[in-house]
């Protein structure tokens, strides 16, 4: 899989000039205001994606926080506790918040009054959909297919455009037996190439792993490659050289299926796995690609993307 890119094709858009036309500073690494131009081709992205919808496949929506309790029995402070952003409020009583408040137009640190709510901001979107398959009771012989999206956070500052701290991301995700994770991830993989060729995009696909947190991390990613269970699409987005992550392909084996119980009607643990699609990155890539200018674009690339 480790291959030279696919289609390839210059940048003809830099990521500065693309930052000055589509993305607008908010004042904060890794977070920008979205342009017309922008949003357009992400809801043409979003189209195209659904378009690519497996039959049988249950759609949700989730917002970009969620429960704090589920993230924690999911095991993402085990793994990725640096990324993570917590929820915190004033509460209490009257005094208590004009107190802080207080000591705000004082011009002091009024932060340490904030106490962490139920809530955390959802770092992938696919995490809200274990909990709620468990409360669903045994899972089907047949498995169970979900399309899902929400806004994601991830602590991770950077002045790199295709490194944001708030991004969009779209995922199918599917449960069920090894064998039906195993079949659903080289589905899409085996699809992939077409989307981005759709989308007039270069690309690579490749062995990749997250980027667990520590020293323990390092074996965790380590054995993640050894094993096979995550694989990207990259596009280059930066430079040719080094390809940015569009898409990731992802075996969670039994974890997600252990953490929330989730069984088979013979009492088997159900395996999961999910197939992500960085919707932030992929308009990036196209931008890059194919230029600012949406009428400049190729004809099939606007048609695949209904513009
Ligand atoms: P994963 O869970 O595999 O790390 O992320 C799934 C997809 O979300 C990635 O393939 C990528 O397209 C997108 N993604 C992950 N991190 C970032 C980020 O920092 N910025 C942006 N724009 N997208 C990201
Ligand atoms: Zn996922």
């Amino acid at each position: 899989m480790n291959v030279a890119l696919k289609n390839p094709k210059s940048s003809v858009g830099t990521l500065d000039a693309i930052a000055e036309a589509l993305l607008l500073p908010s004042g904060i690494d890794g977070v920008y205001a979205r342009t017309a131009a922008f949003e357009d081709v992400v809801a043409g992205l979003t189209a195209f994606i659904s378009r690519h919808r497996e039959p049988d496949t249950e759609v949700l929506r989730f917002p970009p926080v969620m429960s704090r309790r589920q993230v924690e029995k999911s095991g993402y402070l085990n793994s990725f506790p640096h990324f993570l952003g917590c929820v915190c409020c004033l509460s209490g009583a009257e005094t208590e918040i004009r107190g802080a408040v207080e000591r705000f137009e004082a011009g002091q640190d009024w932060t340490p009054a904030l106490s962490p709510a139920d809530l955390v901001l959802s770092p992938a979107a696919c995490y809200p959909v274990y909990p709620l398959v468990a409360s669903r009771g045994e899972v089907p012989a047949q498995g169970l297919l979900f399309d899902v999206a929400s806004d994601c956070f991830r602590h991770e500052p950077s002045k790199e455009l295709d490194r944001l701290q708030s991004f969009r991301m779209r995922e199918y995700v599917c449960v069920g037996t090894a064998q039906q994770v195993d079949e659903f991830r080289r589905r899409w993989m085996a699809r992939a190439p077409d989307l981005a060729g759709q989308l007039g995009l270069s690309w690579r696909i490749d062995q990749a792993s997250d980027p667990f947190f520590g020293r323990g991390g390092k074996l965790m990613a380590v054995n993640q490659v050894e094993q096979g269970l995550k694989f990207e699409l990259l596009v280059p987005v930066r430079s040719a050289q080094q390809p940015t992550a569009c898409m990731s392909f992802n075996c969670h084996r039994d974890h997600f299926g252990a953490a929330w119980n989730l069984r088979g009607a013979a009492g088997e643990v159900a395996h999961t796995g999910c197939v992500a699609f960085g919707i932030d990155r992929l308009a990036l890539a196209l931008f890059a690609t194919h230029g600012i200018e949406l009428a400049d674009w190729p004809k099939a690339v606007r048609k695949a993307l209904g513009m």
